[in-house]
């Protein structure tokens, strides 16, 4: 009996040895490997947020974190109620691509209480102390390239006009969009106060031109009724779009009054994200450019920044001025964005593996 005790003491000793080396490589301090990441994306309507989610969840799950991956179909109450239950089921990093940038501040006040670092992706949350790092596009280049696809096409330093234009800005509660939208006046408002370009409705400011949710739908809806009051006589010659989705709201209601046929060309239309139904678009003679945003990229950078955070260490930033979110200036890394049209699309989506030559059929 004696010597049977003996042995389970060893026995029970060896499990508790064991057992408690498990737990110290569960610490997260092993490179992540019983940690979990909160990842609050705003809707799997466009397909660029859902590569994004896809995308970090690859990459930490590669790197041995847990992924509570969330949309919240655009909708501002379920994004607060989603993180609210990542910081209740105790997640070690959030990292947020939110939907009203203003929205918050009060659910980042919860993870402060407990300690969750957080990361803004894509997006700048606004008005709290308690966003950690920024990783983004370098947001106002996206409205330069945007314009000065326009001034190239259209030949503006040239040409004299003058040309038609009219304007569309992104949802007001998203801070990328007056980045986007400052960007793209910064080459086109020399031209509008020269002449050249022509905004027959008048409308030419940001709250004009925004759209809420970025929403096709809406941007059809206005699109209709400045061709309606403004174009029955005249041809429109560019629209400038800031997003895909907005983009193809626009085309339809082009269509639907004979652009894009016979001697009636679609005027210039931009846009963003080069997603596929655009690129198609592109390919099909619709829409003109995009905005190619590697998402793959953008992915890697965060959950870089969010392995160095959890790991005590210092992430990587390249821009410590731009993105004040008016209670701190939040670290960033931007990276550089790439126009795309008909001309280029296969050296720069297809050649790098973005989309197969199959998907653009
Ligand atoms: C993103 C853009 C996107 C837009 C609409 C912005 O915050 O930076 O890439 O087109 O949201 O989803």
């Amino acid at each position: 009996m004696k010597k049977v005790g003996w042995l389970l003491s060893v026995v029970f000793l060896v499990f508790a040895l064991v057992g408690c080396s498990g737990n110290t490589s569960g610490d997260g301090k092993d490179g992540g490997k019983s940690q979990t990441v909160g990842l609050a994306m705003p809707t799997k309507s466009s397909e660029r947020w859902v590569k994004d989610g896809d995308n970090m969840k690859k990459e930490f799950e590669a790197l041995g974190y847990k992924v509570d991956l969330q949309y919240a179909e655009d909708v501002v109450e379920n994004q607060v109620s989603q993180i609210e239950n990542m910081i209740t089921k105790g997640v070690d990093i959030l990292v947020i691509a939110s939907i009203d940038g203003e929205a918050l501040t009060d659910v980042l006040e919860k993870a402060k209480n407990q300690d969750i670092p957080v990361i803004a992706y894509d997006r700048l949350i606004m008005n709290s102390d308690h966003v950690s790092y920024y990783a983004t596009f370098d947001n106002f280049q996206v409205g330069v390239l945007q314009g000065k696809y326009i001034e190239e096409k259209l030949g503006l330093e040239d040409e004299d006009g003058p040309f038609h234009i009219e304007l569309f800005a992104g949802s007001p509660d998203d801070n990328n969009a007056y980045f986007f939208w400052d960007g793209a006046m910064s080459i086109l408002q020399p031209y509008i106060d020269e002449g050249k370009l022509v905004v027959k409705s008048g409308q030419m400011s940001f709250e004009q031109g925004a759209t809420l949710r970025w929403d096709g739908a809406k941007a059809q809806e206005r699109m209709d009724n400045l061709l309606s009051a403004h174009y029955s006589d005249e041809k429109i010659d560019v629209v400038y779009s800031p997003f895909d989705g907005i983009s193809r709201g626009v085309i339809s209601s082009l269509k639907a009054v004979g652009y894009g046929t016979g001697n009636n060309p679609m005027p210039i239309v931009t846009g963003q994200d080069a997603e596929l139904s655009s690129i198609k678009s592109i390919i099909a003679g619709e829409q003109t450019q995009t905005i190619f945003k590697d998402t793959r990229d953008l992915a890697k950078k965060a959950v870089n920044m969010a392995d160095s955070v959890l790991k005590g260490e210092e992430p990587d930033v390249n821009d410590t001025e731009t993105y004040d979110n008016g209670e701190r200036v939040v670290p960033s890394y931007l990276i550089e964005p790439v126009s795309v049209d008909i001309d280029d699309y296969k050296e720069k989506l297809v050649d790098t593996g973005y989309f197969t030559e199959e998907e653009l059929q």
